[in-house]
C-alpha cells in the first residue's frame, strides 16, 4: 500500500511493460533508426508518460465572515501537454497536496486514452474543508483561485479546462466561468469552454451532472450481461436482486446507487465519511434522494439503519466505491465479501489490494474505464461550447446514448486486455534525470 502518487506510478509500470514491445514495433516504420535509437525513443516516450510536467502551489488570503483573514492553499498539475487541452476536476479538500493532485492528473490522461477523448490529463484541488465555509466564502475561495491560475496559464478553453470533482459541483464551475467572462470573456469568444460540468444554462450540457454515475451503472452493467464473465464469477447475469453497497454518495455514488436501483438491484448500505445507513431490504434510492435533495444529507434518513461500522467488508454481491483514493488496501481486501467491484472513485484501490482480490477470483472494473462518463460528456460540454452550437434541444437521453456508446466500444477491448497478471515492478526508468530534461535530444540521451 505505498504512498497514492508511487502506486499510480506501479500501475503505470505495469501498463508500460504491455505497452513497451507494441511502441517498438511501430518504431520499425522508421527504417532509419538504428535499433539502440529505437529503443532509446520508446523509452524516452515512457518516460514522459512516467512524469508530471506541470505544477503549481499557490497560496492566496481571503477575509472571512467573522472579519478574520485565513491563508487559503491550492494546487493544479498538468500531466503531459502533448495532447491539448487537458482536462481534469478540481477538488475541494483536506488531504489535497501537490503529491496527490499530480498523480490524479496522470490518472485522467489514462482515462482519456482508456475512452478515446482527445484530452491530456490534470487535475486541481484546494486544501480546504467546504462545510466549514460559507457559499459565500466559497465562491471568494473559487474566484481567486480561478484568477491564480488564469494569471500563468495554468488554464484556458485551449490550455487546461477543469470540471467539478469532490465536493464541487455545478455552482463552482459557474462561478469559474463568470469569472473567466468577467476577465477575459470580452476577447475569447470560447469563454464558456473554460469549464465543464457547468449549470445548463450557463452553458452546460443535460446530463453531466448524473454523467458519472450513469457510468459506473453502464460499465458494470456490460459485465453483468455477459455470461461468461459472471460465470467466472458465479454470478447469475443481471441486475436483478444483487446486493449492492456503495461507498460515498456525492455526485458519483448517489447516481450510480439510482441507476443499479432502477436496474433492480437492493442497495443494502450507503458508507458515507462518518457514518453507514443500511437496510437489508434494500434502500429506495429515489426516496432517499429527495430526503437528501431536502435536508442536504442523508444523516437522519428514517427507512434505514445507522452505524458507525465500515460497510466495505460487509455481505454484499457488488461493492461500489464512489470516494475517494486508496480505499481498498491489503488491510480490508481479504474480508471483502463481494464479487464485483466497480470503481466510481479515482484510485480506490492499492496495488495490494488489488493482488489480493484478484487471488480471491473478484472481477474489478478498473476506475478509468467504470468512471470515465463524468469526462465523456464533458468533452460533448465542451464541443458544443467550442461550436457554438445547442444540439437542438439535447436532453439526458441522449447524454446517456453517448455514455452507452462509449462505453461499449471501449468494453470488449477492456475485457480481452490481459488484466489479471500482475507483474513484477519494473525498475523507476529515471524519472527525476527526464524531468529536468527540456530537448528531445536531451530526452533521448537522459533515456
Ligand atoms: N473529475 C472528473 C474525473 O475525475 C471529471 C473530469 C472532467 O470532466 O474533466 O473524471
Amino acid at each position: 500500500d505505498p504512498e497514492f502518487s508511487s502506486m499510480i506510478l506501479y500501475y503505470y509500470h505495469k501498463a508500460a511493460q504491455v505497452m513497451e514491445p507494441t511502441l517498438l514495433k511501430e518504431m520499425d516504420q522508421h527504417t532509419h533508426f538504428k535499433p539502440e535509437e529505437k529503443q532509446a525513443r520508446v523509452s524516452a516516450i515512457l518516460n514522459l508518460i512516467g512524469s508530471v510536467c506541470t505544477s503549481l502551489e499557490v497560496s492566496f488570503p481571503i477575509i472571512k465572515a467573522n472579519g478574520t483573514y485565513e491563508i487559503i492553499t491550492g494546487y493544479r498539475a498538468h500531466h503531459v501537454r502533448n495532447r491539448l487541452p487537458l482536462k481534469g476536476g478540481i477538488r475541494f479538500a483536506m488531504d489535497v497536496d501537490e503529491a496527490e493532485v499530480k498523480a490524479l492528473a496522470s490518472i485522467m490522461t489514462f482515462k482519456c486514452a482508456c475512452v478515446n477523448l482527445p484530452y491530456g490529463g490534470s487535475k486541481g484541488g484546494v486544501r480546504i474543508d467546504p462545510s466549514k465555509y460559507t457559499a459565500k466564502e466559497l465562491q471568494t475561495i473559487t474566484r481567486r483561485y480561478t484568477m491564480e491560475l488564469l494569471k500563468r496559464n495554468m488554464i484556458g478553453p485551449a490550455i487546461d479546462v477543469p470540471a467539478p470533482d469532490v465536493n464541487t459541483g455545478p455552482r463552482e464551475m459557474s462561478w469559474i466561468v463568470d469569472q473567466y467572462t468577467k476577465t477575459f470573456g470580452y476577447k475569447d469568444i470560447n469563454a464558456a469552454a473554460i469549464v465543464t460540468g457547468k449549470p445548463v444554462h450557463v452553458g452546460g450540457i443535460n446530463g453531466r451532472n448524473s454523467a458519472t454515475g450513469r457510468g459506473v451503472w453502464k460499465s458494470g452493467d456490460l459485465f453483468l450481461q455477459d455470461k461468461e464473465w459472471m460465470d467466472m464469477i458465479g454470478f447469475e447475469t443481471g441486475w436483478k436482486d444483487k446486493k449492492v453497497i456503495v461507498q460515498g454518495f456525492g455526485n458519483v455514488g448517489s447516481f450510480a446507487a439510482q441507476f443499479v436501483h432502477d436496474a433492480g438491484a437492493k442497495v443494502i448500505g450507503i458508507q458515507e465519511v462518518d457514518f453507514s445507513l443500511t437496510n437489508a431490504d434494500g434502500i429506495d434510492i429515489n426516496d432517499i434522494m429527495e430526503f437528501k435533495g431536502e435536508k442536504e444529507t442523508i444523516k437522519g434518513y428514517p427507512k434505514a439503519k445507522e452505524t458507525k461500522e465500515s460497510l466495505l467488508t460487509a455481505e454484499c454481491d457488488i461493492l461500489m466505491p464512489c470516494a475517494t483514493q486508496k480505499v481498498i488496501t491489503s488491510e480490508n481486501a481479504k474480508d471483502i465479501k463481494a464479487k464485483l467491484i466497480l470503481e466510481g472513485a479515482n484510485g480506490p484501490t492499492t496495488p495490494a489490494g488489488e493482488k489480493i482480490l484478484l487471488d480471491k477470483g473478484v472481477l474489478i472494473v478498473p476506475d478509468m474505464y467504470c468512471n470515465a462518463g463524468g469526462v465523456t460528456v464533458s468533452y460533448f460540454e465542451y464541443l458544443k461550447n467550442i461550436n457554438h452550437v445547442t444540439y437542438g434541444k439535447m436532453t439526458a437521453k441522449t447524454t446517456s446514448q453517448l455514455i452507452h456508446e462509449v462505453m461499449n466500444s471501449i468494453n470488449q477491448s477492456l475485457k480481452e486486455t490481459e488484466g489479471c497478471k500482475i507483474p513484477e515492478i519494473v525498475p523507476n526508468r529515471g524519472l527525476q534525470k527526464i524531468r529536468d530534461c527540456t530537448t528531445e535530444a536531451e530526452i533521448v540521451d537522459a533515456a
